[in-house]
């Protein structure tokens, strides 16, 4: 029988990534309240990758697409509204970037998801108004063009905040939708 060999036999990729995934975690701050990693305690609130607006972890994860859902549902009710309601001036600022598009000619559905980094923004400074957060942030460099940036939100009760935005923002809706 012929021998097959495989391409890619010789190039050792999987151990490549997962020493550069070892090397990038140890340059992120571990947890300010309790010293440990990222993702081995309960104080991590949201680990934000803020390259790429994206939710990573954190208490936050498992509410992630009803909180967005609740936030998109305000910012298309407009900044005067949200301001009148005392609503985070994070969301007010989304809910303005959002008016300014669709004065310019997009539709509403377009301006929402182009504007969805301020929607992260404001749901990060929406955690941050909770008052007993914690913030870690910085660039990790990965040898690319870029460096990737991150934000991890830290709170001795991270359920508790998470609880306490969704009452927020849900008595926000009820007042005005
Ligand atoms: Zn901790």
């Amino acid at each position: 029988m012929p021998r097959v060999i495989d391409p890619d036999d010789d190039i050792p990729e999987e151990e490549d990534e997962d020493y550069e995934a070892e090397e990038e975690l140890s340059e992120v701050e571990p947890c300010p309240i309790c010293d440990s990693p990222v993702g081995e305690c309960d104080h991590l609130l949201a680990a934000i990758d803020r390259t790429y607006s994206e939710i990573e972890s954190g208490a936050i994860f498992a509410h992630e697409r009803s909180i967005l859902d609740m936030i998109e549902r305000l910012v298309v009710l407009g900044a005067d509204a949200l301001k009148g309601a005392g609503a985070s001036p994070a969301l007010v600022h989304a809910a303005t970037l959002i008016e300014g598009d669709v004065a310019g000619g997009m539709n509403m559905g377009d301006a929402v998801s182009t504007n969805f980094p301020h929607l992260v923004e404001a749901l990060c400074a929406m955690l941050e108004e909770d008052g007993e957060v914690s913030v870690t942030e910085g660039e990790v460099d990965e040898g690319g063009e870029e460096a990737w940036s991150y934000a991890n939100l830290w709170s001795e009760d991270a359920e508790g905040a998470v609880e306490r935005l969704n009452r927020r923002l849900q008595g926000l809706l009820d007042e005005l939708e």
